[in-house]
Parts: structure tokens; sequence; C-alpha cells
């Protein structure tokens, strides 16, 4: 699994920084979380993968976050017979999509599926054969949601001194074993998985969150994740701005990621007062309340290995 940082800045795309926007690559698919102005170049600079894109995550309908939207689907339908995309946003996203499309004339040579935040942070917002990504409500000045991709578990590690003794022969029955299926002994007996696996193992959680104020809804979707990114917007020093704005400090991130035990926090959604040198120490002084943390750049590339 890889995490590529397209931009790590907010409220405005820079010469020097682009707008927040992060695409998690894994097993032939593309999950992008949010879309700003222009994110169509570092996309396709990255090389991320146009066909491979199949969902994208966005947290709010301001321009910072959606912006990039028209581009990127008109992009995508350059090439001849792209797959179905699906949009995961607040609800208004659809209208902005069937607006942006009728008012532009937008060509687009796929089926989109729009799903519209539910109320319920219970369901998941997605889900495949690999992940299943949810969602929570923020603090912002406007609904919010912020996101937490989880890959699914795995079938827990396989014994074969368990296989012997239960007479199952080495070959493909233990490959049938090792992917969840019984297997019938040629004596007549049935071995079941749970015999000869120990637990499931977990796979890679990664939360993404951006434009809030501390709030309930951080918890459970930092919850022990791998990696968090999350938005340090502002310095200490710009806690009544962050507050008026609702918006985190980098230090309240890195405050609710060790709440929470995140194991490993990026900074992201960066505001553009700050210049390169400014963004580090931001970085510095958040780094005194998570042991893990880093401030993103553009064009970062995380690779996340599993958990075991
Ligand atoms: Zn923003
Ligand atoms: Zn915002």
């Amino acid at each position: 699994m890889q995490c590529i940082v397209l931009g790590s800045g907010g409220m405005m795309p820079m010469p020097q920084r682009r707008l927040t926007s992060l695409a998690l690559r894994h097993a032939g698919r593309v999950y992008l979380f949010d879309c700003g102005e222009g994110t169509q170049l570092p996309y396709k600079e990255l090389h991320v993968g146009l066909r491979a894109l199949t969902v994208v995550a966005t947290t709010h309908l301001h321009a910072d976050h959606v912006l990039g939207l028209p581009g990127l689907l008109m992009l995508r339908a350059q090439m001849p017979d792209p797959p179905p995309l699906t949009l995961l946003g607040v609800p208004g996203l659809r209208r902005f999509i069937e607006h942006v499309r009728a008012d532009l004339g937008m060509f687009i040579n796929y089926p989109i599926q729009v799903i519209e935040w539910s109320g319920d942070p219970q369901a998941p917002a997605y889900r495949d054969d690999q992940v299943t990504i949810y969602w929570q409500p923020l603090d912002h000045r406007v609904l919010c949601l912020g996101y937490r991709l989880e890959e699914h578990e795995r079938p827990g590690r396989f014994d074969p001194a368990a296989a012997a003794r239960l007479g199952v022969p080495c070959g493909p029955l233990w490959g049938q074993l090792q992917h969840g299926s019984e297997v019938l002994l040629s004596g007549g007996a049935i071995v079941r998985p749970e015999q000869v696996l120990g637990l499931p193992r977990r796979g890679r959680h990664v939360a993404f969150i951006t434009d809030t104020a501390p709030c309930a809804g951080l918890q459970p979707l930092l919850r022990a994740v791998d990696l968090a990114f999350i938005e340090g917007m502002f310095a200490a020093a710009e806690q009544a701005d962050a507050d008026e704005k609702r918006h985190l400090t980098a230090i309240q991130a890195a405050q609710a990621a060790r709440r929470a035990e995140a194991r490993r926090v990026i900074l992201v959604h960066l505001s553009p007062r700050y210049d390169a040198a400014a963004a580090q120490a931001l970085g510095v002084e958040a780094a005194a309340h998570h042991p893990l943390l880093e401030v993103a750049r553009d064009g970062l590339l995380v690779e996340l290995p599993l958990p075991d």
C-alpha cells in the first residue's frame, strides 16, 4: 500500500505548494481523498494511474477540496472505456457534480456513482473486496467528513505442523485451506481452515482528516491507525484564528492522534502563510506531542507495510 501526497496546502494552490489531496494506491486501485483545484497536475506528474482511480472521497464542499473534480473527471474521460467511478461526500455533492457536468457540457464516458453522507457513522461509506471506508462528521463551518480506510483482515498464519497432524498432504489442499476453504481428505475426513490457521491478521488502517476543530469524531477515525493524515493548518500562536475558522493547530492534531494511539502522523492542509521553513517549525512544535510526526511535502510517497 502506497500513500502519495499530491498536495499539502490549504485554502489556495500556491506555486510551491498544491492543495491537499492524498492518493492511496493498493492492489491495482487508487482511492483519492480530496481533490482541490489543479489536483490533476500532480496526479499526472506522479503517475498515480487514472484507470486505477476507483473512489474519490471528498471531505466537504469548500473550493480547496472539490474544485479539482471537474478537471479530473474530464481527464479520466480521455481514455477508452474507463471503469466506473464512485464519489463520496456530503449532501450537495451530487448536485454540484450534476450542475458542473451540465453547465460545462462535460464529456464523460463512464458511470459515476455519488454516495452522500447518510447520517449514520456506523454504516460504511464504501466497501469493495479489498477495503472498507468509514466516515464521521467533524466540526467545521460547514458539514465536513473525516475518513478512515481499513484494509480487510487477512487469514491467520498457516500452521504446517497442524496440517500434517490432521493428515493433510502437502500440496494444493494446503493452498485451499490457506484461502479459507475446507478440504475433504481421501479417507473421508473434513478439515476446516480454522483448524490449521491462526487468528485473522488485521490489515492496514489509514485516516484522512482535515478542516475541523477538535471534536468527538476524531477519536473513532484515528483509533490505532497505522498512519494518519491530519490537517496542521496553524501554529499554536494562531490558536484564536484556528478556533474562529474551525481548524486544528498542528499541536491539536498531534494531541488528538496521540490520544487515539495513532502510530504515525503526517500533517497536511498547511496555511499558505507558512513557507517551507515555517512549515518545518510547525512540525517541530507538534512533534513534542506525538512520537512519530512529520510535515507533508508535495510528492511525498509512503510505503505502508503490513502491521505484522
Ligand atoms: Zn480547506
Ligand atoms: Zn473548509
